[in-house]
């Protein structure tokens, strides 16, 4: 994947899949990792509706399934008819642990679900003074594997 443009129409190709039968709100998102692989995510919303997932969270969590959350450098969501969707605060968050793990400032590309407008953050624009892993004790800061001996993440 090259561009903003590029991951923008990758974007835009998961809003297709988005499951939003009660807003009918889709969103699409698709993260970028440092080589160039693309991983995608799609609202998904949920009778109890306080169980939805936004299309970032997924597509973060996607990456991070792969093992790949480290490696994430940009990130793009696409939804909405009017103005560029930009991430709720909970996905800010989330994207401020990715920042975190990745230890490099993470940029964001927003769209509507149609248009060619673009607008570009980085994160720390967007949340700016994060609560992060650095607030917490050192022993509550993230790993990245597993250690069988302990049952410890
Ligand atoms: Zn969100």
């Amino acid at each position: 994947m090259t561009g903003r443009n590029a991951l923008i129409d990758a974007a835009r190709g998961a809003m297709r899949h988005a499951y939003a039968p009660y807003s009918q709100f889709a969103v699409g998102a698709a993260v970028e990792l440092i080589d160039g692989t693309v991983f995608l995510g799609s609202n998904m919303e949920n009778a109890s509706y306080g169980l939805s997932l936004c299309a970032e969270a997924v597509a973060i969590a996607s990456a991070s399934t792969a093992g790949k959350m480290a490696d994430i450098c940009t990130i793009a969501v696409v939804g909405g008819g009017g103005d560029p969707i930009v991430p709720c605060g909970r996905c800010r968050q989330l994207i401020a642990e990715v920042q975190a793990v990745a230890g490099r400032p993470v940029a964001v590309h927003c769209s509507a679900s149609s248009g060619q407008d673009v607008r570009s953050f980085m994160l720390d624009a967007l949340l700016p003074h994060a609560f992060g892993p650095a607030a917490l004790a050192p022993a509550h800061e993230p790993r990245h594997t597993s250690d069988p001996s302990t049952g410890n993440l």
